[in-house]
């Protein structure tokens, strides 16, 4: 499903290199955990894959489904069946998030040459998902992710996977700063889209979300690659023993 071939990329800004030659292959049903320390480009690896033009793949590919996904924007990354869970959602003012929701879901149609979703189709949909997530009407009314907390901002992004379905997930550091009960309502999320259609690549810094969300897969990225692969053994190895293994490795 997503080949990631000898991945190079930089900060268009500036020019620095952040990704040095990330390998990685998802097949679909499988969830591949990607944990490393602060700063070894989780966010940035995200980032890139979304298509934000923040940053410049300076070499190597990203296939999806076989072909180069490289001169695809964000939005059509999106209708390809991408979607990325920032590990800082955004907020917008002045949008209610019941509004934003539905306008993803029609975007996603339209890119598909799909009409709009029927106001009823989408209130049925929205009142299944939130019920789901313990999301209440109250929040969908409010500015989308305005004054959130950080359980909420995580369960909303979880809210919009749910609700658009996507074949490749990329949760950036969905678990930072939740609480056991937040996380459990997440990780259900999360576990409940599990498909042999879909997969998801789980970043984290820390193994505890890995308890709840159990990986096929787990890769360590150190300095802007991959150091070590592994099965979800590697990632209590991590928990014990911390990074101090791995952040020299690629220096
Ligand atoms: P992680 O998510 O693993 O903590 P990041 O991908 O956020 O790591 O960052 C990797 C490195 O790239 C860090 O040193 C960070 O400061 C730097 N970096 C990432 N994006 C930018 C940017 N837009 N501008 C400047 N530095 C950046
Ligand atoms: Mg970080
Ligand atoms: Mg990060």
């Amino acid at each position: 499903m997503l080949e990631i071939k000898n991945l190079h990329a930089r900060i268009a800004e500036d020019g620095t290199e952040i990704l040095n030659g990330i390998d990685l292959v998802v097949k679909p049903g499988e969830v591949h955990a990607i944990m490393g320390p602060n700063g070894s480009g989780k966010s940035t690896l995200s980032y890139v894959l979304s298509g934000k033009d923040d940053y410049e793949v300076t070499e190597g590919d990203i296939l999806f489904n076989g072909e180069s996904i490289l001169e695809l924007g964000p939005d059509e990354r999106a209708a390809a069946g991408f979607f990325l869970a920032f590990q800082y959602p955004i907020e917008i003012p002045g949008v209610a998030t019941m509004t934003f929701l539905k306008a993803a879901i029609n975007a996603q149609r339209k890119a598909r040459g799909e009409s709009e979703i029927t106001t009823p189709d989408f209130m049925r949909l929205v009142k299944e998902t939130s019920a789901k997530l313990n999301i209440s009407s109250d929040m969908l009314k409010r500015p989308l992710n305005v004054g959130f907390s950080g359980g909420e901002k995580k369960r909303n992004e979880i809210m919009q996977m749910a609700l658009l379905q996507p074949k490749l997930c990329i949760l950036d550091e969905t678990d930072s700063g939740l609480d056991i009960d937040a996380l459990k309502v997440v990780s259900e999320g999360v576990n409940a889209l599990r498909s042999p259609d879909r997969a998801f690549i789980v970043i984290t810094h820390y193994q505890r979300l890995l308890d709840h969300i159990v990986p096929d897969v787990v890769h360590v990225l150190s300095k802007g690659r991959i150091v070590k692969t592994g099965g979800p053994e590697l990632a209590l190895e991590l928990e014990k023993n911390g990074y101090a293994d791995f952040v020299d490795v690629a220096a």
